[in-house]
């Protein structure tokens, strides 16, 4: 292999999952890959054993109080301390920057990965919310910008590697014209799969975050739980791939050894498959077109045994239909359920409303609130933000009328 210099990564929410899966593959190769910039919100003493291990030139956080902090805690590295959302745009799109990793959680990643896609970069693409909420606007910025846009979600990184190799950049005719039928998106079905409403309603927060495969942070463990999860990849695909919510079938496979799969028109189906460790999407991301080691257990089979396949239950679980819907409906409706879909998880965390009143709080402000069409950020921010305000009111009719 040719000797290069190292490429600069700057991670978005390195104290997360996806946060400690990056930085695990970093530290495995760092002749290829060293850590420029860093954040992270809430947990700073976390943010502060990365930056003792890592020595990356930037690390930043939200507030002045983080930053005193961190700055406590690192004093004796060569780590600039920076605060606040502004910062995190400027380390995304720095010169010396090479790829960005896109692991900050909801709302709040959109503007940091739309600065890195503005700037260009390699985008290793976990914030599934950012897309979602901007689509349009989001993909002209990587088309505009010549940005290598690489999916990292699991079911996203599969169908990206059953593709025939085309860039990173698809437009309407690219699957059609490689001979692509469906893409059939997989989904493990949750810690719920099975259960009928009566007793979705009696779930707590504690076997909600309780994946059955993949450990993830708390708030994609709920969209799993209530398949949001599904619902928002399934508008993540539609954008990332150029292509309609009808060219997606949703496959419930509990075991979580295939990731998704591309049906082409001669009748064969390419699956990528793999033991269940964000690790190699990741790897993947970084390496394109290339390979590395990811430190990931090979695939056994024989322990695998059986893999089961089954549809959703799209009654017990709305919210993928909501998500079908809000797509349809085109415009900021993906950005309204998105934040609806937030704060109704939080709410849920908080104990204040049950595990059945996510759906019912989504779909209350996809209908209280006018879609208009996303044709600015402006636009799509101010959606976020009344799709929050409307649901505060909502919130606490949902909590009073709680069956508990
Ligand atoms: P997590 O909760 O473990 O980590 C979230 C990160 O975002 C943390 O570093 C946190 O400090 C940071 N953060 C939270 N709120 C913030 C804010 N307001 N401003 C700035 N930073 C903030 O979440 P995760 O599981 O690592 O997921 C991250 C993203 O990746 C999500 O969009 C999720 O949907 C996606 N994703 C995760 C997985 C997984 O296996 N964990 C798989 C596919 C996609
Ligand atoms: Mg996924």
């Amino acid at each position: 292999m040719s000797q290069r210099k190292p490429q600069n990564i700057t991670l978005l929410g390195g104290t997360g999952s996806i946060g400690g899966s990056t930085l695990d593959i970093v530290a495995r190769h760092s002749d290829l890959y060293r850590l420029y910039a860093v954040s992270g919100y809430r947990r700073v003493h976390e943010l502060a054993e990365i930056c003792r291990q890592f020595e990356p030139v930037f690390a930043v956080v939200p507030d002045q109080d983080a930053a005193d902090q961190l700055e406590a805690e690192t004093a004796d590295l060569n780590t600039t301390v920076l605060v606040g959302a502004d910062a995190l745009e400027e380390v995304a799109a720095a010169e010396p920057v090479d790829i960005v990793v896109a692991a900050i959680v909801g709302a709040a990643g959109l503007l940091p990965a739309l600065a890195a896609v503005k700037a260009g970069k390699r985008i290793l693409l976990a914030n599934k919310e950012a897309l979602v909420m901007s689509g349009q606007l989001f993909m002209d910025e990587v088309r505009r910008s010549g940005a290598e846009l690489l999916p990292i979600d699991s079911e996203h990184n599969a169908i990206f590697q059953c593709l025939p190799a085309q860039g990173t950049c698809f437009d309407d005719d690219s699957l059609p014209a490689s001979g692509v039928r469906q893409i059939l998106l997989t989904a493990s079905g949750g810690p719920f799969r099975g259960y009928n409403p009566d007793q979705l309603a009696g779930v707590t927060p504690e076997q909600a975050v309780a994946h059955p495969n993949w450990s993830m942070g708390q708030k994609i463990s709920v969209d799993s739980a209530s398949l949001m999860n599904k619902g928002l990849e399934l508008i993540e695909a539609c954008w990332l791939f150029s292509v309609k919510p009808e060219a997606i079938q949703v496959v419930v496979h509990p075991q979580s050894i295939i990731h998704s799969m591309v049906s082409y028109n001669d009748g064969s189906v390419i699956a990528q498959m793999g033991n269940p460790d964000m690790r190699t999407p990741i790897a993947y991301g970084l390496a394109w077109p290339d390979r590395i080691d990811a430190g990931v257990k090979p695939l056994d089979l024989f322990q695998v045994a059986q893999l089961d396949f089954e549809p959703a239950d799209e009654v017990a679980f709305p919210c993928l239909a909501l998500a079908r819907q809000a797509f349809s409906l085109g415009g900021t409706a993906p950005a309204i359920l998105n934040a609806a879909n937030e704060v109704a998880v939080q709410a849920f965390l908080d104990e204040r409303i049950g595990f059945e009143q996510i759906p019912e709080l989504c779909r209350y402000a996809l209908d209280c609130l006018p879609v208009e069409p996303a044709v600015s950020l402006d636009i799509i921010l101010a959606s976020d933000c009344k799709a929050r305000e409307i649901c505060q009111p909502y919130l606490e009719h949902l909590s009073m009328h709680r069956i508990k």
